[in-house]
This record gives C-alpha cells, structure tokens and sequence, in this order.
C-alpha cells in the first residue's frame, strides 16, 4: 500500500478509457490508491503504466464471480474502498442506437447487465465493509437520457433510468449511515462510445463536456463533503456548491428526481 496515499482506495470500473479513465487519473492525482476495471487487457496496461501505483484488474462487470475477485484483489493491495465509482457501461451494440424491434433481445438485455447489474453488484459487495466503516462514497455514471424519452434508445435508456433509480432509492435507505450515493450524468463527452454516433458528427466539438470535467466533479462528489446531496440526480454542469446550500429545499420540493407531472403539477 503507498504510504503516500492520504484519501483512502478508489475503485472505477470501466476505468481503463473515456471518462472512467479521466476519473482515475484525477483521483489518483488527489492522493487516492486507484483500482480500475475493463476487459480489454492492453488498455489496462496502458491505466498501470500511466498512473502510478494503480491495480488495473481484468474483469467483467456484469460477472459476479469476477466483481468478487476484483474486489478481494483491490482490497487486499490498496485497502478497504472509500469511493465506489460504476462507470462501466455500453450503448448497444457495435452499430449505435437502433429502433428496439432491430434489436436482438440478448443485446438488449447485456446492456441492462452491464450498465444496471454491474453497479447492482460492485455496490452490494462493497457496502457492508463502507456500513462497517460508517462512511462511503458510491458515485453512479448516469445519462440524462434516462429522462428525456426519444427513439433508438430502449436498451440503454432504460438502463440509465434504472440506474438513477436504484441511486435515490439506495440513498433513502442509506440515509444516516454515513454511506452517500450520487447518480451524476457527464453530459456529452467525445469518447470511444460516442464518436461514430451519427448524431454527435453535426455537433461543434466546443459542445462537448471534457473527460476532466466530469472527472472534477466524481473526485469533489468522492471527498464526502456533499452528503446532503445523496440521492439527488446530478448534472456535471450543476454547481455543486450552490446546490449544497440549498440542498434542504431541493429533497422538500423533490427536484433533482425522477417523478411524474401531470396537467395539474407532480403526481404524488
Ligand atoms: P467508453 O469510452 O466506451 O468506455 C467505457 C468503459 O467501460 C471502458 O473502460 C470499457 O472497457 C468499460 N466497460 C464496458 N463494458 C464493460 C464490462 N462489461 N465490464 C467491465 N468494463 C466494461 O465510454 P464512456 O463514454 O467513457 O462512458 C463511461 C460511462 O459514462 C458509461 O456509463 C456511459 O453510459 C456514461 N455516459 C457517457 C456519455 C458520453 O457522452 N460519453 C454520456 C452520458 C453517460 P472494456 O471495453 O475494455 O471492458
């Protein structure tokens, strides 16, 4: 273990590129021993020559028996994890967004196991060491599709929508525990799973939210400071600070949420 490290272990899953690997990088670079996950064996060597110290372990997230192993390998080398980051996650198939009845349903249902299950278990086998410890950070990689229904995207809208879900209801649950729980959506980053997407050709790349930015608000999410906000939906472009102070109103009035609204306001 680096006796360097002053914050505690990050784990990032699907850390070995994009936004996963930005976020990393940052952690790493504000003291935290860094573990990250991915399948593709040479991007992960690429994460353990670029950031020092940092496990870079070979697992799929969707696989129980690997998330188990992943987590006896970072919690055996860089101690008991402070900041759970789910990242990891998939838009479809290789051939981008396409209308659900074109979609073989097996495609459809990886990207539920991918982007819902595979958070469903790295959180489960974390959070009885971070209730142990009476404090925790679990920071899911949301979209902002989850909220905006539009065509080509069953799969991983609804994934993304199941994700910010199982966030806010995990936080009422962890409420008091010392155990905070974010659901954050980067925006648009220019990434392996973007750049092809033909929508993303037309739009000026000035537009895009920079991996560093996102990254920014995991770590400032990861330092504990911002447990009033638990369980609230979060955008990168949201100004945490403001938002803390006024976080009180924000659970009162249920805003930062998924609901309902009707001709009348928001059904109960
Ligand atoms: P990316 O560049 O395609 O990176 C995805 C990462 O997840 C890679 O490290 C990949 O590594 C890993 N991964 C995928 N499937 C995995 C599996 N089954 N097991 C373990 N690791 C897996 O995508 P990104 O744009 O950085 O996206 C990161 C997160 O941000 C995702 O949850 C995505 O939904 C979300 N997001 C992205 C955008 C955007 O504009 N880019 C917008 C909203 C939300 P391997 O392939 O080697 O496993």
């Amino acid at each position: 273990m680096s006796e360097t490290s002053q914050r505690g272990t990050a784990l990032v899953t699907g850390g070995s590129r994009g936004i996963g690997r930005a976020i990393a990088e940052k952690l790493a670079t504000e003291g935290y021993r860094v573990a990250v996950t991915g399948r593709d064996r040479e991007k992960l060597a690429e994460v353990s020559a670029s950031i020092p110290g940092a496990l870079a372990i070979n697992a799929d997230v969707a696989s129980a028996e690997d998330t188990r192993a992943a987590i006896r390998e970072t919690e055996s080398q860089l101690g008991p994890v402070d900041v759970l980051v789910n990242n990891a996650g998939i838009g479809g198939d290789e051939s981008g967004p396409r209308p659900f009845v074109e979609m073989d349903p097996q495609t459809w249902w990886r990207v539920q196991e991918t982007n819902v299950l595979g958070p469903a278990l790295y959180t489960h086998a974390l959070l009885p060491g971070m209730l142990g410890r009476g404090r925790g950070v679990i920071i899911n990689i949301g979209s902002y599709i989850a909220i905006r229904p539009q065509a080509a995207v069953t799969a991983y809208a609804s994934s993304k929508a199941a994700l910010a879900r199982f966030s806010d209801c995990l936080a009422a649950e962890l409420h008091g525990t010392g155990v905070q729980v974010f659901c954050i959506s980067p925006g648009l980053v220019l990434t392996d799973m973007t750049r092809d997407l033909d929508f993303v050709k037309d739009i000026p790349k000035s537009e895009f939210v920079s991996p560093e930015v996102i990254a920014d608000r995991v770590c400032r999410l990861g330092s504990g400071g911002f447990g009033a906000l638990s369980g609230l939906f979060l955008h990168v472009s949201d100004d945490l600070d403001e938002l803390l102070a006024r976080a009180q109103t924000l659970h009162d009035e249920g805003l930062y949420t998924l609901r309902l609204s009707g001709v009348d306001g928001r059904i109960p």
